[in-house]
């Protein structure tokens, strides 16, 4: 059902976005890849998925924060590809400290990539899914879609925003047959997450895995990161025929850390 489908997930190169684009080939989707890497590495990257999988693969550099090369993407991927029938929007950023004193410029870069990206690629790509009649949007927002935690102001009004957009989206699309889910996951095992990491590190003077240890299990009680993979299965499940009535939710994979 899904084989030949073409996802575009954005921050594709790192991650949980890459991750999720091995999951996706492995069942013959073909791939829009994205992110903030030179055009020679992303084309190398396209080419491996290429040569692994046997699927047909592209690759984009357009920075998020920019909403005219977000419609080119949008563009590029439904002209070269012929559809995007899967819309991840998963590219995002980190930056913690207090609100009193949160530079302007990471408050505007966070919105930006974390929250109003995802918006202008769903605006740019919903006619094209609506023409045809199915689609699947999945939003990775995060934990901080739900609840906050200190130093992340910017972070969880964007995952904040993130919830509310997909509950909006999932209304407006519930009779076109497109679904629009959030995932909201707790810690992920990726690049995205390492400043933390270091920060507690270097206060407590403790080695890098010992400090990891302890950012997981502050507040998650599953005492251990999530491999990026994870989330990628759980996308696969919501692109799929089954998941067909989960629509405008925002699901969490956080080793129970909002059930407290
Ligand atoms: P990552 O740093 O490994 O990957 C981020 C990706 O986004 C990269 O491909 C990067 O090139 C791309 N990107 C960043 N800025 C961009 C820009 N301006 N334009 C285009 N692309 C840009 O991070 P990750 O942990 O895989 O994060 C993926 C998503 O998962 C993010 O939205 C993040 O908030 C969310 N998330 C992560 C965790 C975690 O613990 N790692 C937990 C919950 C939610």
């Amino acid at each position: 059902m899904l084989k030949e489908k073409v996802a575009l997930i954005t921050g594709s190169t790192s991650g949980i976005g890459l991750a999720t684009a091995h999951v996706l080939a492995q069942q013959g989707i073909n791939l829009v890849l994205h992110g903030l890497v030179s055009a020679t590495e992303g084309q190398a990257l396209a080419n491996d998925f290429i040569a692994q999988y046997g699927i047909n693969a592209i690759f984009d550099d357009a920075d998020l924060q920019d909403v005219a090369s977000i419609e080119r993407l949008i563009t590029k991927a439904i002209s070269t590809m012929g559809s995007v029938d899967i819309l991840v929007n998963n590219a995002g950023i980190q930056h913690t400290q207090s609100a009193e004193s949160f530079p302007l410029e990471k408050w505007n870069a966070i919105i930006a990539i974390n929250l109003s990206a995802a918006f202008h690629a769903i605006q740019f790509a919903l006619p094209a899914m609506k023409r045809q009649g199915w689609g699947r949007i999945i939003n990775v927002a995060s934990v901080h879609g739900l609840v906050g935690s200190v130093n992340k102001s910017a972070y969880c009004a964007a995952k904040h925003g993130l919830v509310g957009l997909t509950k909006v989206l999932a209304l407006e699309c519930a009779e076109q047959g497109i679904t629009v889910n959030a995932i909201c996951p707790g810690w992920v095992d990726t690049p995205l997450i390492n400043d933390q990491i270091s920060a507690i590190a270097k206060q407590q003077d403790s080695s890098f895995e010992q400090a990891k240890y302890q950012l997981v299990t502050a507040k998650q009680p599953l005492p251990e990161m999530m491999a990026p993979a994870q989330i990628g299965e759980f996308i696969l499940f919501l692109c799929s025929d089954s998941a067909k009535s989960i629509t405008g939710a925002a699901l969490p994979m956080d080793g129970a850390w909002t059930a407290q």
